[in-house]
């Protein structure tokens, strides 16, 4: 039975998308109320369409570009375009909704004296001078290449998170979120595991961009969801930034064979170019996950493929996997 003297009041901005939706369904399960803030930039309405009947479900199509005034207990600014295609598209967009976004929500935040976590990104430490990355290192970012609009907003916005916390007392929490991925990520959306699991599926070619040696390291999405709803709920003291992600490291390539192998699919390889400042390895140290918020990942890449892979079947069967974006 929901209990209604710890349910809270709980904003999402960016609601509608992928990692969003997932935490708005988490957060409505454990009890609280939730408003969903999305212009549906990336997010659509199919993510959150099973909310909709929810009593303590409520949907704002805003820009978080333009401030807002709601009544609220807690803040979760998820908030911005996180796939490269996206947010190359627009990028001058990209970079005020991180920063004027930001400075809206913190300044909601600040009138409310509430909670507020901001979904920044392992995009800050750029492509990594040091391996795997810990929360100490400032980073190595191009500040004017193709991915500066979504890297240094979001560094701006950890900057502004501090200087809120600092000059204003604001409570904050920041994490550094690694690549995730799971059920209801976008079919063309451009990033390598839905990419590849499509290719899989149609039996197209799968894509692989330089020689595929860069390495990622991939969080199945209910993990990293558990450890958002950690970090908010963690002790005042713990601002972050923590890092969020699975130190499972796997190269490019091996990701594509890993996932034509579960698909069982007959789809070849092919090789193209790497993209302008593509990071070359990426591995989150998670030690400080661990000791502040007893989190660590519990998903293993292929059970969390398989999850994934089934949730792309499915679409791929209903025909609706041609999406549009940025509506
Ligand atoms: P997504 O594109 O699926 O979701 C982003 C949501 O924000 C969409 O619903 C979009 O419509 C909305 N949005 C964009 N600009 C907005 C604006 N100005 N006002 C209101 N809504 C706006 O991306 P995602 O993968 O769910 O990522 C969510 C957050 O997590 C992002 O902030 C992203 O930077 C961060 N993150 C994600 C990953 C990942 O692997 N998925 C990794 C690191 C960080
Ligand atoms: N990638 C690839 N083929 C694709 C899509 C992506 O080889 O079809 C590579 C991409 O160059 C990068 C890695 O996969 O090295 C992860 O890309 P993604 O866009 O998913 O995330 P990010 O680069 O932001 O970590």
């Amino acid at each position: 039975m929901q209990n209604y003297d710890l349910s809270k009041r709980i904003l999402v901005t960016g609601g509608a998308g992928f990692l969003g939706s997932h935490l708005c369904e988490r957060l409505l399960n454990e009890g609280h109320e939730v408003i969903c803030v999305d212009n549906f930039y990336t997010g659509r309405r199919s993510n959150i369409a099973h909310l909709l009947s929810n009593n303590c479900f409520e949907v704002l199509r805003h820009d978080i570009c333009i401030p807002l005034y709601a009544e609220v207990d807690e803040i979760y600014n998820l908030a911005c375009p996180a796939s490269p295609i996206h947010y190359q598209f627009d990028p001058v967009q990209t970079t005020k909704t991180s920063v004027h976004g930001s400075i809206n929500m913190l300044g909601l935040a600040k009138r409310l004296k509430i909670k507020i976590l901001q979904a920044s990104t392992s995009e800050v430490y750029g492509c990594p001078a040091i391996h795997p990355q810990n929360e100490g290192y400032w980073g190595n970012v191009n500040p004017i290449g193709l991915r500066a609009c979504y890297d240094e907003g979001k560094r701006c916005a950890e900057t502004l998170f501090f200087d809120y916390h600092r000059q204003h007392g604001i409570k904050i929490k920041i994490a550094r979120i690694f690549n995730t991925y799971g059920p209801r990520m976008y079919p063309n959306d451009g990033r390598v595991v839905s990419n590849f699991i499509v290719q899989a599926l149609k039996g197209d070619k799968i894509t692989i961009y330089g020689d595929g040696s860069q390495t990622r390291s991939f969080c199945y999405v209910d993990d990293l969801i558990d450890g958002l709803i950690r970090l908010m709920n963690s002790d005042e003291d713990v601002t972050g930034p923590i890092n969020l992600g699975n130190p499972q490291e796997v190269a490019v390539l091996d990701l594509g064979k890993k996932i034509i192998e579960i698909t069982r699919s007959k789809s070849d390889i092919v090789f193209q170019a790497l993209p302008a400042d593509d990071p070359l390895q990426r591995r989150p140290d998670i030690a400080v996950a661990k000791e502040k918020l007893n989190w660590k990942p519990k998903v293993d890449l292929e059970d969390g493929l398989i999850q994934t892979i089934e949730f792309f079947e499915k679409l791929l069967k209903s025909g609706s996997s041609d999406i549009k974006i940025h509506s």
